[in-house]
């Protein structure tokens, strides 16, 4: 049985901890950190044979890395995958992804409640190249199939979105793309493999932000992409041409954080969830956007896809952005930052921070209310994140 047979028969906590490490002559017991940016060879014959692809090994760190290989085989085992490249940020994940696979007069279909970035990707970048992104609602599956032309070689999600926690069905999805001869692709950064699994549900494609919960603290920049061989030689090509590298220490920051991926991402569902229910039954929050609430309306396909709810969670307070605004400057212990996926709990003001580039008739579309509040839930005592948030919540109630 090869190794990599044997690491797909074993549970995802093993595979986090134990897959792509390949023991040097030191006999190490930790990952090493390889902060090399070429590697030596024997003789001349051995390095022309290496130049031309005729023997594998490493050359450059802008092709391949040891340490950036780990990362590539634990994630790509975690989530299922043939194969996984990394790259230096999420965005760079699904720009290589894009170059790899798309060309000009070719067309995407996306889901509206995108990561700002990735919308301005596609429009501003993608569309001075000739391919054309076309938006629509996440959950609504005649959308979806009714925005494809013949044109269309790429569904791209996010699920659950950000920050209102709505569903898209991924097999459904992934039946109309292939119908249509298209790749589905699915940004798995707010659940990760510990929760959700895309490529088990038909996806074809996983794009990663490693920035987010795959490191877990808040330390790294870094992204990947996980899929079939084929598909991914393609996108290594990419990376290797063009240079979205990832960094090696930034790489073993990340296989580190993989470790404790499940762990850290139960304990992270787990707060929010009772972070959920109590701002549910709070005097002053008009709604509650999270897919772990029964009367959320895709609750049960999100029970069915996942395996637990995720950590960021959007809540609606009456009294618009000055009440927002008021809610948010009240905490003394939560973070006021647009980043999440980190231990420490993070809270931000989408209509004037992630989402303030989108007009009035966008965020209305959107969902994207003035009185909306997005936390990422960290791993902080609960009791003390409420008593951060009563502060503001409970002056809302007695003005
Ligand atoms: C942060 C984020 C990205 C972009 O990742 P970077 O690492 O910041 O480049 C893409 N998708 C989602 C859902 C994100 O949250």
């Amino acid at each position: 049985m090869s190794d990599q047979e044997e690491n797909g028969g074993w549970g995802l906590e093993t595979q986090a901890i134990r897959t792509g490490h390949v023991r040097t002559h030191e006999q190490e017991h930790g990952e090493p950190i390889f902060p090399t940016s070429s590697f030596v060879y024997g003789s001349a014959a051995e390095a022309a044979r290496k130049f031309c692809g005729e023997e594998a090994g490493n050359v450059y760190s802008r092709f391949t890395n040891p340490t950036v290989d780990t990362f590539q085989k634990r994630l790509a085992a975690m989530e299922g995958g043939e194969r996984c490249i990394a790259t230096s940020s999420g965005m760079s994940a699904i720009l290589s992804t894009v170059l790899a696979l798309l060309e000009a007069g070719d067309e995407i279909v996306a889901s509206r409640s995108l990561f700002g970035s990735t919308v301005s990707l596609f429009d501003k970048y993608l569309g001075k190249f000739g391919i054309t992104t076309h938006y629509v609602e996440l959950s609504n599956l005649e959308a979806w199939e009714a925005a494809i032309t013949p044109r269309t070689r790429l569904l791209f999600a996010e699920t659950p979105s950000n920050p209102l926690s709505e569903i898209v069905d991924i097999s459904a999805l992934a039946d109309i793309a292939h119908r249509h001869g298209a790749w589905l692709a699915i940004d798995n950064c707010f659940l990760t493999p510990a929760l959700q699994r895309p490529l088990e549900l038909g996806a074809d494609l996983i794009i990663h932000s490693a920035t987010k919960y795959l490191d877990g603290q808040g330390r790294a920049i870094g992204g990947a992409v996980v899929g079939p061989d084929k598909e991914l030689e393609a996108l290594f090509g990419v990376v290797r041409t063009c240079g979205p590298c990832l960094s090696p220490f930034n790489a073993w920051i990340f296989t580190k954080g993989l470790e404790t991926l499940r762990l850290r991402m139960n304990a992270h569902c787990e707060n929010a969830q009772l972070m959920a229910e109590w701002l549910d039954s709070h005097p002053a929050v008009r709604k509650v956007h999270y897919c772990g609430l029964p009367d959320h309306p895709q609750h049960e396909l999100a029970r069915r896809q996942q395996k637990a709810y995720g950590a960021v969670l959007g809540f609606e307070v009456d009294g618009g952005r000055t009440a927002a605004w008021s809610v948010i400057d009240a905490t003394r212990i939560l973070s006021i930052t647009g980043n999440l996926g980190d231990v420490k709990t993070t809270i931000t003001h989408p209509g004037t921070t992630t989402h303030g580039r989108l007009s009035d008739e966008q965020k209305a579309a959107a969902g994207i209310s003035e009185g909306l509040i997005r936390i990422a839930v960290g791993l902080e005592d609960l009791d003390d994140l409420k008593a951060d948030l009563s502060r503001g919540l409970d002056s809302l109630r007695s003005p």
